[in-house]
């Protein structure tokens, strides 16, 4: 009888760890979307003006789609995918695109090849713009457009390549998407091989971009960049009057700059061109980066291929090597509770000189520039 008493207990024990391990092993339900409203809280670096950070950023995040507040610099971090421990695909997740790494080149690339549009708005064009066109842009002129929202002369003389793009300089979903829906149809009346976005608080790393498009053939489906979120955005799509339907993607995030084959952007058309990509994004609520994955994936089915070499301020930027500056395609700087965010590079600008770093950065890709200290060692 006690014998019989022990080896049920024992069952019965062994039964409740199995459970336990069971239930500490299983997938975690997935967590509320951080998404773009924690983008939209890490404030960018007031540029060398000093300029003050945007407010109301907060209009461009879905409804509904924050679920909580990020209180600190590290718990952020945690959220977003693009620390080094994002290396691999969620678990249990469909197995994505090898990392968008530089390959064979598939097709010789010139600088005229490529259309790299930097998103602005009038209130950024000194504190933020001004420091592009003293750096990476002065290198590219030619390729690089500025989509702007107000009329200024000094750009204008600093640039032939200015579009006011007349949309609100509001920080609406509707104003950004308003912004890519012209940059979209000027690159594809361009005619060039490949449409690149940008913000204006990214450093673009133009021999690495060339490096890394030139490995993929132009005229195949190609979308390259980083995601912001470490699984596909859950949104709700509206197909119609009365109807809607839940639907995730991955998206890059507009923040690290992405780019889009010139095969791809055209089969985006009937989605993109002239207003439709406004009525799209308004199907989905989503601000402008997350419409373009929702056209590429959810729509046209064609994978995002992530590459690491694009970065935002939603990454720790200190952790990108200066040894490894030459391969990087995008940069960025930010803020985040008064808390500096930028690529971690000695000289030859102090940090209170050049804050964003974009400057020793440049001086550190381009050391012939003339404004660089020649005496700098890094
Ligand atoms: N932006 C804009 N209109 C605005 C505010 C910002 O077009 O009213 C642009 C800005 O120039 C930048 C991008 O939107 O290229 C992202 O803005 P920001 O870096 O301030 O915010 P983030 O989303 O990165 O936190
Ligand atoms: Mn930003």
């Amino acid at each position: 009888m006690l014998k019989r008493c022990g080896r049920r207990l024992l069952l019965a024990l062994a039964g409740a760890l199995l459970a336990c391990l069971l239930v500490l092993t299983a997938d975690p339900p997935p967590p509320p979307v951080p998404a773009e409203r924690g983008r939209r809280a890490l404030r960018s670096l007031a540029g060398p003006s000093g300029a003050a950070p945007a407010p109301g950023l907060e209009a461009a995040a879905a409804p509904g789609v924050l679920v909580r507040e990020v209180h600190s610099l590290s718990e952020y971090f945690s959220l977003l995918t693009r620390s080094r421990r994002d290396a691999g695909p969620p678990p249990g997740s469909v197995p994505r695109p090898a990392d968008g790494h530089p390959r064979p080149p598939a097709e010789p690339l010139t600088p005229h090849d490529v259309f790299i549009a930097v998103k602005t708005t009038k209130k950024f064009h000194r504190a933020r713009l001004d420091l592009l066109l003293e750096t990476w842009i002065s290198r590219h002129k030619e390729m690089t457009y500025i989509f702007t929202d107000g009329e200024d002369e000094a750009l204008a003389r600093r640039t032939g390549n200015v579009v006011n793009t007349n949309c609100s300089a509001a920080h609406s979903r509707q104003a950004l998407s308003c912004k890519m829906a012209v940059e979209y149809d000027r690159f594809v009346e361009s005619g060039r091989k490949w449409f690149c976005h940008v913000d204006d608080d990214n450093y673009v790393n133009v021999r690495a971009l060339l490096k890394l498009l030139a490995s993929y053939p132009h005229t195949q489906d190609i979308y390259l960049g980083k995601p912001s979120l470490d699984r596909p955005i859950q949104a709700t799509e509206r197909v119609s009057e009365s109807k809607v339907r839940p639907v995730h993607f991955w998206f890059a995030t507009g923040g690290a700059g992405f780019c889009i084959s010139r095969g791809l952007a055209l089969k985006m058309s009937p989605w993109a061109s002239g207003g439709h990509f406004m009525s799209t994004a308004e199907r989905i609520r989503l601000p402008d980066d997350c419409t373009i994955g929702y056209i590429v994936e959810a729509l046209l089915g064609v994978p995002l291929i992530r590459s690491g070499l694009f970065h935002s301020h939603l990454e720790n930027l200190q952790q990108v090597p200066t040894s490894e500056l030459h391969e990087q395609v995008t940069l960025s700087y930010g803020m985040f509770e008064n808390k500096r965010n930028a690529v971690h590079i000695k000289g030859p600008f102090s940090v209170e000189a050049d804050p964003s770093r974009f400057r020793s950065i440049h001086c550190h890709l381009y050391p012939d520039t003339p404004w660089c200290p020649h005496t700098a060692i890094f």
